[in-house]
């Protein structure tokens, strides 16, 4: 069966003489895959509506937030009350306390949060506060994390910035990166070399625990706590960007999952349920830099917005009943290991890294374990694979250095579906 596009792609050109390439986050585009966006009319559980009627699986979960499914009853009710009793007010609410209280309760690096409106605010901020209490001016950061698109971290940043073969981007002053040192991935050594050499500049080592955004890729045996090691020797801090993997990998994240305490913690996506949210948290110590307890300047004219509050609460709730990661984690089980069941089978290159209720499925093997393996991966491949699941109402992310997101609105059902949809898409290429 051929589905049609018609409207997506009126609504599409229309767009593309309003907004750069039609849309207002550059991945959404389908440039990374040589398509064209499909315009959503409404989602409901797993599934994507999209303006022409057709139906999707959906496995993007609007790029990790949505670990509940769209539009989740609970959530919905939450917004419109809290919607009801006004949207904002400039002025602090009981739902920002019950929010912290609930993040702080799970992550062992937070004993205080700040909230942000993204997860690009929480890293830059984050950032800054690391420099303002080390009071020193370099960080590390990875090839291939992505931390959102402040400048002195958009160097080497995976996700939208590889899709596109811009390893950063014009109009980035080359000064406001002269501070931001490279390191590789799952490689002690590179950030070894780095702290014999600036030891004594380093702020902060910045690092999504688990890579996410150049695909996903779990980092080795050893390679967190080792830099917990080295930063904590040096006197550097360390942040982790848990704005993925926080209350994906588990009420307490990454940290948790292994056994690694960051000195600052970034979150976002999953906390605001799908509202625009961000946060930013760490020891008490560290936190006290922030104003107006302390002189780091941070603020927000909509941080802690009542509404994000209440569907981050409401999330974060209902995800914390007992049993549902253990639900996620054996439904994208079976998606993996049927997945990797037809690889085998069709005898084709690639390979798969999952962790949790998150994967990548790479055209290329061995599975990546940096940046620079991720790259080996075959995208000409991964545009027609994603075509062809698209075609068979199945949408994963438009990209083959993202993560696809199961929700708790997947089913066995679903699940089922989908690997027939892969089957077939595979086997096809
Ligand atoms: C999405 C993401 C960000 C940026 O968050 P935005 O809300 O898009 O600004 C930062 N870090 C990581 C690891 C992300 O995945």
């Amino acid at each position: 069966m051929k589905l049609q596009f018609t409207k997506s792609k009126r609504l599409y050109k229309t767009a593309q003489g309003l907004m750069p390439g039609g849309v207002n986050s550059p991945v959404r585009s389908f440039n990374a895959v040589n398509g064209t966006p499909v315009f959503i009319a409404k989602a409901k559980g797993a599934y994507t509506y999209d303006e022409d009627g057709n139906k999707f699986i959906d496995y993007m979960s609007s790029w990790g937030p949505l670990i509940l499914g769209h539009a989740d009853p609970d959530v919905v009710r939450e917004i419109k009350k809290a919607a009801e009793k006004g949207t904002s007010y400039g002025a602090p609410c009981e739902n920002e306390v019950s929010i912290a209280k609930l993040i702080v309760k799970s992550f062992p690096g937070i004993d205080m949060i700040r909230m942000t409106n993204s997860g690009t605010e929480a890293t830059m901020s984050s950032v800054r506060l690391a420099r303002a209490y080390t009071k020193r001016d370099y960080i590390v950061k990875f090839e291939g994390c992505y931390h959102g698109h402040a400048d002195y971290l958009l160097v080497q940043a995976g996700s939208g910035a590889t899709t596109f073969g811009t390893p950063s981007s014009p109009g980035v002053p080359k000064s406001f990166t002269d501070k931001t040192l490279l390191a590789k991935y799952n490689d002690i050594d590179s950030v070894e070399r780095l702290f014999k050499k600036y030891g004594d500049k380093i702020a902060a080592v910045i690092l999504e625990p688990v890579a996410a955004n150049m695909g996903v890729v779990p980092p080795q045996k050893g390679f967190l706590k080792s830099l917990r090691k080295i930063t904590k020797r040096a006197g550097a801090l360390l942040i982790f960007d848990e704005v993925i993997t926080g209350f994906r990998l588990g009420m307490g994240g990454a940290q948790k999952a292994y056994g690694v305490v960051p000195d600052i913690t970034c979150l976002g996506k999953i906390i605001g349920g799908g509202l625009p949210v961000g946060a930013f948290g760490g020891g008490k110590d560290i936190m006290s830099m922030v104003a107006p307890v302390g002189p780091m300047y941070q603020a927000g004219t909509l941080s802690g917005n009542p509404l994000a509050m209440a569907a981050g609460i409401a999330t974060l709730t209902k995800l914390n009943q007992r049993g549902n990661y253990k639900k996620l984690k054996e439904l994208t089980e079976n998606l993996v290991e049927g997945l990797q069941d037809i690889i085998t089978k069709l005898e084709i290159k690639a390979s798969i890294n999952s962790v949790e209720s998150m994967f990548t499925l790479f055209f290329t093997d061995p599975a990546p374990h940096d940046y620079g393996s991720a790259l080996t991966s075959d995208t000409k491949k991964y545009s027609k694979f994603f075509e062809n699941l698209l075609c068979a109402g199945i949408m994963f992310p438009p990209s083959q250095f993202e993560a696809v997101f199961l929700s708790l609105s997947h089913t066995e059902r679903d699940v089922n579906k989908t690997l027939n949809g892969l089957y077939r898409s595979l086997k096809n290429l």
